[in-house]
């Protein structure tokens, strides 16, 4: 029996494009000041690409109580090797978190990503404002996922607790800041123009990323 809930209110999340400076508490990138610190990926063991930085209180997060004690929670990806293509989780302590499984092969990075990061701003879009045909990317939090997994899971990847879905990071081609070989604007790239569904565990504090078609 799968043991996933769901929540309500569904937003969309739009990277706008500014840098993001100390004052942005919800950001894409690394901020200025250096935060967050990064992950290294489980395979190609370059620093993973901070999708996302939100303060716990962000309503749409709606935080069950393993994450609660966290001030903010960052959402990870590795914009440089095939990683992305199978389930992973990262667990989340404190500042620190760790990223576990994923999709394993040699290793190698296959996109030339620049170091280090930049940032860019976030909007939080309503679901009934939200223009795809105008070209906006909109990250979806909250409501039902929306997109095929591959392989669906039924509890946390990393204790087997009951989990909750708490949104979808979308294949980016519009303002991710993210550059390659010195500087040419790159989208994030998921698979072949797809996502990666989240879940974060309703016991253990870890969120599960599981691609999405
Ligand atoms: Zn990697
Ligand atoms: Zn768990």
């Amino acid at each position: 029996m799968s043991r996933v809930e769901r929540m309500r209110d569904k937003v969309r999340v739009v990277i706008a494009g500014r840098r993001a400076d100390r004052s942005d508490e919800m950001f894409s990138g690394v901020r200025p000041d250096g935060q967050p610190s990064l992950v290294e990926c489980p395979n190609c063991r370059n620093p993973m690409f901070p999708v996302f930085t939100f303060p716990k209180g962000a309503p749409f997060l709606n935080l069950p109580k393993a994450l609660a004690g966290l001030e903010r929670v960052t959402l990870d990806v590795c914009p440089h090797c095939t990683h992305s293509l199978d389930n992973y989780f990262v667990r989340l302590s404190g500042a620190q978190r760790v990223a576990v499984g994923g999709y394993l092969d040699d290793g190698e990075a296959v996109e030339h990503i620049d170091l280090p990061y930049a940032s860019a701003q976030v909007e939080v879009v309503s679901d009934r404002d939200f223009d795809p045909e105008g070209g906006m990317i909109g990250h979806q939090f909250g409501g039902d996922p929306s997109r095929e997994e591959e392989r669906p899971i039924s509890a946390c990847m990393s204790c087997g607790s009951g989990v909750s879905f708490m949104g979808c990071i979308e294949y980016d081609d519009s303002e991710v800041p993210l550059t390659e070989n010195g500087g040419s604007p790159v989208a994030l790239i998921i698979g072949d123009m797809d996502a990666l569904n989240l879940y974060v565990c309703n016991e253990c504090p870890t969120i599960n990323y599981v691609y999405a078609r």
